[in-house]
């Protein structure tokens, strides 16, 4: 059976190289005998695995020196918790930019752990605009700056990176890392889980400035606190091995592929041949704003919601999965992250025209 294109939010689409690459190491990686699930973690063949993978990583983000790279498990909902308890340090407070349901998530389990100032907040027009930097109400003694760089449910990007004066910078990153290129140096700390757009899920790759580690609460849980976890090079526990590896092969595609600058002239090609489908007609819409358009994560709405099951029925016979919008908003998505193929989205293209000339 032909590979569909699957347009879910995650866990998502892998680039089929990847998948194809991992399937001829499955039962014996490198002349090992095993396969990289079967391998002690601290053994000499997979602890060339995992170093492979990070300084692969390292190459491709241009991640600096004097930054710390952890491979973690728990998802990016597990860092909520845990950056209060690592980096409010002896501070009280901490600046939230509340931009969409992965913002809430993060400030609602800060809550938690200290008083949370919200810098900004577009819940009043649905989480559908990004605030601008003059919007930000910051606070020059806040222990740090957290925001969702691009909101997964809403499709919702910043189009630029906050200016913080130098109260430190916390990015999710989960849905766009990888994307494109990005100054890492503007952040104190960026975070993703796996399964967007790095590998399959169970691992959380965290990439933190080194001058932040060792502030964790005194009852910051030992598996949260990124001290340990960066003096033992992620390997304070058993890590996710086999997320891990994977990873470590889709940062090989990435720089085969010609790196970041390559990744965003095909996404940035994508976004823009379905945002244009939708914004050529009235049958189709978008409720974001353009300048905080994703272009990974694109919702997109019917004029009539009547035939939203028509066109999720239709898709589903061409091959085109997943692609009913989040239950909070409804609609359609289109996730096109960086292994969703450019003949994916032209397909979609084609089919939206198609239903629209069946239907408008
Ligand atoms: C998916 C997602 C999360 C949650 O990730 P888990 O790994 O499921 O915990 C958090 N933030 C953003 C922006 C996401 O897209």
């Amino acid at each position: 059976m032909a590979r569909k294109f699957n347009f879910s939010a995650g866990p998502a689409m892998l680039p089929t190289a990847v998948i194809e690459r991992a399937q001829q190491e499955m039962l014996d990686w490198n002349g090992s005998g095993m396969s990289v699930m079967e391998m002690s973690h601290r053994g000499k063949e997979y602890m060339s695995i995992a170093a492979k993978a990070e300084k692969d990583l390292r190459e491709v983000m241009g991640i600096p020196d004097h930054y710390k790279v952890l491979f973690l498990q728990g998802g990016a909902s597990s860092q909520f918790a845990a950056i209060p308890l690592n980096l409010l340090g002896d501070k009280a407070s901490a600046d939230y930019i509340n931009t969409g349901m992965w913002s809430k998530k993060a400030i609602a389990e800060a809550k938690r752990y200290c008083t949370v100032n919200i810098a900004a907040d577009t819940s009043d027009n649905g989480f559908t605009t990004v605030p601008t930097q003059a919007q930000l109400k910051l606070n020059p003694d806040a222990a740090y700056v957290h925001y969702t760089s691009n909101e997964t449910i809403g499709g919702v990007e910043f189009d630029y990176i906050p200016e913080t004066g130098g109260v430190p910078l916390i990015a999710d990153l989960s849905s766009s890392i990888l994307s494109r290129p990005i100054d890492v140096s503007k952040f104190a700390m960026i975070y993703a889980g796996a399964q967007k757009n790095i590998g399959p899920a169970g691992l959380t790759i965290v990439i933190i400035h080194e001058d932040l580690l060792g502030k964790a609460a005194e009852n910051c849980p030992t598996m949260f606190n990124y001290a340990i976890h960066a003096e033992n090079d992620s390997m304070y526990n058993t890590p996710a091995t086999y997320s891990w590896y994977m990873a470590g092969l889709v940062f090989e595609w990435i720089k085969e592929r010609g790196g970041l600058e390559a990744m965003a002239e095909v996404n940035k090609r994508k976004a823009d041949k379905l945002y244009s489908v939708i914004d050529s007609s009235d049958f189709y819409g978008s409720p974001v704003a353009i300048n905080a358009r994703s272009w990974m994560n694109v919702p997109f709405t019917l004029a009539n919601p009547d035939l939203d099951a028509a066109f999720l029925a239709g898709a589903t016979e061409r091959g085109l999965v997943t692609l009913k919008g989040h239950r909070s908003v409804g609609g359609m998505r289109a996730s096109i992250y960086n292994a969703m193929p450019e003949e994916g989205v032209d397909a979609l293209v084609a089919y939206m025209q198609e239903f629209e000339g069946n239907q408008g």
